[in-house]
C-alpha cells in the first residue's frame, strides 16, 4: 500500500492516521523485516495489524557470492513456499539489483531458463520490494539502481510493476529515482502503451534479439501474437511522450542471429529510434543447443552498429562462478530439492 492508502487502513482499524506514518517508515525506510521490530507502534496495533493484513517478507534460503566480482546471486523463499531468484551487481557507481517480477515466466523465449516450467504466479508490489530491501539490509550498502530483468515479464503483471516503480521511488521510501530503474519487456504492446502515459521517467528496454519477424519467431514465441511493425511504433511512443532513450537487449546465438547481414538489418530497423543496443552474449543453458557467438562475431556486429551511429555496449559477465543467469539458479536448486525428495 502507499501511503494515503495505507493511512486509510490504519482508520479502518480504530489508530490514529500518524501511525500509518510510522509503519511506512518502518517498512520502507528501516526496511524492518518483522512487526515485531516496530518497538514504537503499540503491541496491540501491531497485534490488530497480524490479524488484518499480511506482511510481507522474503526468507533468504540461499546466497551466493562471486569470488570474481562481489557478485551476489539470492534465493527468496516466499509466504507461499514459491522460491524466486535476485542478483546484486556491485559496480563503479553504484549497486545494481536485479528483480524478478513473477515466479516463472509463460513467455516461452527459447534460451532463457526461467520460462522452462511456465509460470506459477504474479509477484505482488510488495514482493518485488522485498527483495532490494533484504539486498540492501544484508550488505548495509545502498542500493542504486534496480532493473526489472530477472524472472518473468513485467508486463505481464503490469498494475503490480507500476504500484512496484512508485513505492520504489517514494520519498519516504528508499527514494531511487525513476531513472535508475529499468523495465524490460519481451514487447507486449499494450503494456509499453499503457506505460508511456504513465507519467514515470524510468528507462524501457525491449527484448528486441532479432532484426525481423521471421528470426525473432524462430526466437520467441511472443514475436506470432506482436509483430516489430506494432512493437517499434510503440516504443518510440514511449521515448516521445517520457523522453527517456530506450535500451534494445540483443542476446547473440551463434548462427541464429550473430551474422554481419543481422547486424546490417538492425541498423536499417532501429536507426531512428534513439536508442542504444546491449549485446549479451546468450548464456547457453542444458535444456536448449543454443552457443554464444565467437568473441570475432561479437565484435564485428558491434563494429558494424557503431560504424552506423549506434550507441552500443556488451554486456559484462558477472558472477559467472555462481552459477548462470535468468533462472538459471532457481532452476538448479528447484531440480536438486526434487531429488532429494525422491
Ligand atoms: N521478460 C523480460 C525480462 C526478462 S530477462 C524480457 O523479456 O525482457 C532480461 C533479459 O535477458 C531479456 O532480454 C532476456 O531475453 C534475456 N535473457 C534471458 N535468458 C537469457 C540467456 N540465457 N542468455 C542471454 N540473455 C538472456
Amino acid at each position: 500500500m502507499n501511503l494515503p492508502e495505507l493511512t486509510e487502513f490504519v482508520k479502518e482499524l480504530g489508530e490514529k492516521p500518524f501511525r500509518a506514518k510510522q509503519l511506512y517508515q518502518w517498512m520502507h525506510e528501516k526496511l524492518s523485516p518483522s512487526l515485531d521490530d516496530m518497538t514504537n507502534l503499540p503491541k496491540t496495533f501491531r497485534e490488530k495489524l497480524k490479524e488484518n493484513a499480511s506482511y510481507t517478507s522474503l526468507e533468504t534460503v540461499q546466497m551466493y557470492e562471486s569470488d570474481i566480482d562481489g557478485t551476489r546471486k539470492y534465493l527468496f523463499g516466499l509466504g507461499d513456499g514459491n522460491i524466486i531468484e535476485s542478483v546484486l551487481m556491485r559496480y563503479k557507481h553504484g549497486n545494481s539489483v536485479c528483480i524478478s517480477s513473477q515466479v516463472g515466466c509463460r513467455m516461452g523465449c527459447r534460451f532463457c531458463a526461467s520460462t522452462l516450467d511456465g509460470l506459477t504466479r504474479n509477484l505482488t508490489a510488495g514482493e518485488m520490494l522485498d527483495q532490494i530491501y533484504r539486498i540492501q539490509l544484508s550488505t548495509g550498502e545502498r542500493v542504486s539502481n534496480v532493473v526489472v530483468m530477472g524472472s518473468g515479464e513485467p508486463m505481464d503483471n503490469y498494475d503490480n510493476v507500476v504500484r512496484f516503480v512508485r513505492l520504489l521511488s517514494d520519498e519516504n521510501g528508499l527514494n531511487i529515482s525513476q531513472r535508475n530503474i529499468t523495465v524490460s519487456t519481451c514487447g507486449l504492446v499494450p503494456g509499453i502503451k499503457k506505460l508511456a502515459d504513465e507519467g514515470l521517467s524510468i528507462t524501457l528496454a525491449l527484448s528486441l534479439h532479432a532484426p525481423n519477424d521471421e528470426v525473432r519467431k524462430t526466437l520467441m514465441p511472443i514475436a506470432y501474437k506482436y509483430s516489430l511493425s506494432e512493437i517499434l511504433p510503440a516504443c518510440k511512443e514511449y521515448f516521445e511522450k517520457t523522453g527517456r532513450r530506450l535500451t534494445f537487449e540483443y542476446s547473440l546465438v551463434q548462427g541464429v542471429n550473430d551474422n554481419l547481414d543481422e547486424a546490417k538489418k538492425l541498423a536499417e530497423l532501429i536507426k531512428d529510434m534513439h536508442g542504444h543496443v546491449n549485446l549479451i552474449p546468450v548464456n547457453p543453458i542444458k535444456e536448449r543447443d543454443y552457443k554464444q557467438s565467437g568473441r570475432e562475431a561479437i565484435e564485428q556486429f558491434k563494429g558494424y552498429l557503431e560504424k552506423k551511429g549506434i550507441n552500443v555496449t556488451i554486456r559484462r559477465e558477472m558472477g559467472r562462478d555462481i552459477s548462470g543467469a535468468c533462472g538459471q539458479l532457481r532452476k538448479s536448486y528447484l531440480k536438486k530439492e526434487g531429488e532429494g525428495e525422491s
